[in-house]
């Protein structure tokens, strides 16, 4: 693990995510929101892997803005957020969209391994279980998910300061 400004690293994959799907989709606009705890400090962790998982959460943040937009293209602001900020001991990483939302059927799946709602060629259906893995096992946080169907979607992530332990 490395000592790391997450709320740079925050920044960074938002935009890494967003001109990724603009590159994709020229039409495709959405408002990108930031919320960055300046008390948050540096935390250990492997830069790399929480990228991967900031990087997986925040591309299926922006599909979700995407697909209502079609389905909704007047009188809808596709929005994306991410936020971070620091709780005693732990520090939170929180990624707010108000896209399509989750079925609660569809919400106790979503962890598991090669689970995809997504047409095929879009999705690998492994994003969320690796960032699963690499929240809980790599780095003794937690990841979890809260969502209205037709609303949006909230991930947040939580990660101990304290226990730097490997
Ligand atoms: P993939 O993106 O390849 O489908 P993921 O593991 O990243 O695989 O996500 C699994 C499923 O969880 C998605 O297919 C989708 O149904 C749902 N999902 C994940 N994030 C969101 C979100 N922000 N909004 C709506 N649905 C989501
Ligand atoms: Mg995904």
């Amino acid at each position: 693990r490395e000592s790391t400004d997450l709320n740079a690293l925050c920044d960074e994959y938002m935009r890494l995510s967003y001109h990724g799907l603009r590159a994709k989709d020229k039409t495709f606009n959405a408002e990108l929101k930031t919320d960055f705890d300046p008390a948050l400090g540096k935390v250990a962790v492997v830069s790399q892997d929480l990228g991967r998982v900031l990087l997986n959460l925040l591309n299926n943040a922006f599909y979700a803005v995407s697909e209502k937009k079609k389905l909704q293209p007047d009188n809808y602001h596709p929005s994306v957020k991410i936020s971070t900020k620091r709780l005693g001991n732990q520090v939170e990483i929180r990624i707010r969209d108000n896209g399509t939302g989750i079925p609660q059927a569809v919400k106790e799946k979503i962890f598991q391994p090669f689970f995809t709602t997504k047409p095929s060629g879009a999705g690998t259906g492994l994003g969320l279980s690796l960032s699963y893995d690499i929240i809980t096992k790599g780095h003794n946080g937690s990841l979890q998910v809260q969502s209205q169907e037709g609303e949006g979607t909230e991930f947040i992530i939580e990660l101990p300061t304290a226990n730097e332990a490997v």
